[in-house]
Parts: C-alpha cells; structure tokens; sequence
C-alpha cells in the first residue's frame, strides 16, 4: 500500500501547524516547527502564500489526513459514511478518524505518535474486550476496553509514552487505567474533545463539489 515515506516535519511546514507526528521530538525546541516555521522547499522560505478558496478546502483536508495518517481513498470513504450519518457531516468526519483504534491507543498514552501506536496494533500487542486486533482503522466504541498485552507492558518507548501522558492529557471520551496499561471508552468522542484547530466545514465543501 502506498505510504509517504519522506520526512513527517515537512508536513508539519506545509500545514504550518503541528502534527505531532514525532512523538517526543515534537515537545522539545529540536521541533523543526520551532526552528524553521516556513513550508519547505526554497521557494516557501519566509513567506507563505495565499490560497484559492479551493487551496484553503484542500490544505484543510490535508491536515486532517496527515494529522491521522490516512490515505485519500480512506479518508473519502469517511467523508461518505459521514455524509450519510444524521448530524453535522464534518463532526461526525472527525468523529470516525478520533476513533480508530491506533488513534485510540496514541490518546490513552500508550504511544508517542499515532504513527507508533499503529505499528503497536499492527503488531498484535493491543487487545479490545480481550481479543488481539491488529486493524488500525478498527473503530472503538463506548464500553470497550482497550488493553496493552503484557509483552510490551516494559519496553521503553511505551514506557516513555505513558510518562508523559499528563502533558498530553487524555480526551474525555477515554479513561485510563494506566497501572493497568488499560484505558475504557466511555463516551462517543465530542467535538470539543478534539482540541484539533481544523476548519471541518472546509473539507466538507471540498468533497461536496
Ligand atoms: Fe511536526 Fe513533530 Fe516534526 Fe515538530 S517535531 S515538525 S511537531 S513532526
């Protein structure tokens, strides 16, 4: 499948936004959203341009898309089944990507980047109401139990992830058990949950043309 393998800060830069794509790397002044805040390429260097109405509806789609790494054709067929959702197509857009399960696993802290906690589910090491699922778009719903399988309770990266759990915080649609490297939805995640400075209504428009 194709997966954009170039370097992730970029696209920090061209979203002019912070992804967090990097786990730890993000928080500290190393962030190449700190040391360079302007798109790549020699042509971006110190100013950005201004964007069509379309240019703005597509870097907004973009941000959503990189920010939870998926591809497009994914990405369109949320667009879909949100659209035929009743309620208000954008939030419920969003409402899909904050619950897959990688995504899930990233909110709990279990992770330091949605990038590593896919690689976790991947891996078979996340159980949902005690079965291995290893589908990072699997979506999460309220009542289900989330759990880290007991052979990656020691290692480092998710060590590290979980200390730093408080800084991120967890979103209230989720509660954690961290002693018991086990977290529990609890609620449909709401917008307000997402804290994520994405214009919605402009990817709608986009994909509604
Ligand atoms: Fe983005 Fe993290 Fe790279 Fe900073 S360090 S530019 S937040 S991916």
């Amino acid at each position: 499948m194709a997966r954009y393998r170039g370097s992730v800060c970029r696209l920090c830069r061209r979203e002019n936004l912070k992804l967090f794509l990097k786990g730890e790397r993000c928080y500290t002044e190393k962030c190449a959203m700190d040391r360079r805040p302007y798109p790549p390429g020699q042509v971006g260097q110190g100013r950005r341009k201004k964007f069509s109405e379309y240019g703005l509806q597509l870097r907004e789609k973009q941000k959503a898309r990189r920010l939870y790494g998926v591809l497009e054709k994914q990405f369109r067929g949320y667009y879909h089944e949100a659209s035929r959702k009743q309620g208000v197509t954008g939030e419920e857009l969003l409402k899909f990507l904050e619950q897959r399960l990688d995504n899930a696993v990233y909110r709990l802290g279990f992770a330091c980047s949605r990038a590593e906690a896919r690689m976790l589910v991947r891996h078979g090491h996340v159980q949902v109401d005690g079965n291995r699922v290893n589908i990072p778009s699997f979506r999460v719903k309220p009542g289900m139990d989330i759990i880290l399988r007991d052979k990656v309770r020691d290692n480092g990266r998710v060590l590290s992830a979980m200390s730093n759990v408080e800084k991120r915080g967890v979103p209230g649609w989720l509660e954690l058990k961290s002693s018991e490297f086990a977290g529990r939805v609890v609620a449909e995640p709401a917008r307000e949950d997402l804290s994520i400075p994405i214009q919605e209504q402009l990817i709608v428009e986009l994909y509604s043309k």
